[in-house]
């Protein structure tokens, strides 16, 4: 691993101008920028994934652009009532239904069974930082979050014989897809699926598969997870990494082409209890949120998956850059980590902006 300490960059006004992501969530705010003379253009959807997602493409065509859009908004709609597990929809069996059949074999659409699939890898490949199956941990954290937030008087943290109890129901060898007859069954009725650490992440991947088969050059940001395709000049895009401890305008700056980007980082949704902050990424070692770091961002070359990228960037926050290596290294990847003082430290080939 190559360790260096960075200092935080501002972004020079060029990179602003053109820099139409952030790698961290929640922070585009032009909803349709006018064409530029390349013919770049932009627009952002806010209610879906719970975050800010923000698409470019280059066309000088209208309809196309407008194609685009429709096209883009309606995938990720699509996901998102798919993959929501706190509302279930008219018509269609989501992750909240499938959750609350636990115990019963229930059809399921191809893409959750995808999904799913996905994340029994993941569980490996992280060996088990991160585990889909960890609903019923994640749930009571969630609740004391939207509590703290809605009446933070009474903020409190889940107790320890809750999250104990809890853990109980987490076995992601429990989580059981039949491909052929297209169903899902979680085995313990106590259970419950969360894909949250790598939905966005899939849902930014099928995007990007529907913008290229439009021939288009674009780059899509959902809330830190980011692909990236080629410029038409061939030239890659520059993105620039959010400042966790929320001092400079970008703590790194980045270079992307047909690679993912993707940033995890408890700055992004905490709630504080007693002038602790708790972060939203859960250890499962501990039951408790993940405190070794600000942030990480990971890179995937190479045509790299946002869904894989997502998954490495939860798994690295949880594990910190010395347990990481290896995972990193196996999937082909690269890392920036910030810890909690500031510093940086990346990987081989993390693509800086130097
Ligand atoms: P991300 O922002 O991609 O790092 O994912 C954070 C989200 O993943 C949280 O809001 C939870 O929904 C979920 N999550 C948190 N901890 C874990 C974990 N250890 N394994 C799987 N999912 C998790
Ligand atoms: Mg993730």
């Amino acid at each position: 691993m190559t360790e260096k300490t960075l200092k935080s960059k501002s972004s020079p006004a060029a990179v602003r101008a053109v820099s139409l992501l952030l790698a961290a969530a929640a922070l585009f705010c032009c909803t349709a920028c006018g064409v530029k003379d390349d013919g770049r253009r932009s627009f952002s959807l806010f209610d879906l994934f719970d975050t800010v997602i923000t698409v470019t493409v280059f066309t000088h065509d209208d309809a196309e652009f407008m194609e685009a859009r429709e096209i883009v908004e309606e995938t990720f709609t699509h996901y998102h009532r798919l993959f929501d597990i706190y509302n279930e929809y008219e018509g269609i069996t989501n992750l909240a239904v499938i959750n609350r059949m636990a115990g019963e074999e229930t059809a399921a659409d191809g893409d959750i069974i995808e999904l799913i699939l996905l994340g029994k890898e993941y569980e490996r490949l992280t060996e088990g930082a991160v585990n889909i199956a960890m609903g019923s941990v994640l749930r009571l954290w969630h609740d004391c979050r939207i509590m703290a937030q809605s009446d933070p008087d009474n903020a409190h943290i889940p107790s320890e014989d809750a999250l104990f109890e809890a853990s109980l129901h987490c076995d992601i060898n429990s989580v059981k897809v039949d491909e052929q007859k297209g169903t899902v069954l979680l085995e313990d009725p106590m259970m419950s699926l969360d894909v949250g650490a790598i939905a966005k992440g899939y849902a930014a991947d099928k995007a990007a598969k529907r913008l290229k088969s439009l021939g288009l050059c674009f780059l899509i940001n959902c809330g830190g997870a980011v692909l990236a395709g080629e410029k038409p000049d061939g030239s890659p895009w520059t993105a620039g990494i959010t400042d966790p401890m929320g001092k400079g305008e970008y703590a790194a700056i980045v270079q992307l082409k047909n690679d993912a980007l993707s940033t995890s980082g408890s700055y992004l949704r905490s709630f504080t209890v007693g002038g602790i902050d708790y972060g939203h990424i859960i250890d499962p070692m501990t039951l408790k949120p993940a405190d070794k770091l600000a942030s990480v961002s990971v890179v995937c070359g190479m045509e790299g998956s946002a869904c894989l990228a997502d998954a490495l960037s939860t798994a690295c926050f949880i594990l910190g850059a010395d347990k990481a290596e290896s995972m990193l290294k196996a999937s082909g990847a690269s890392a920036l980590f910030i810890s909690l003082s500031g510093e940086q430290r990346i990987t081989e080939g993390f693509p800086l902006n130097e």
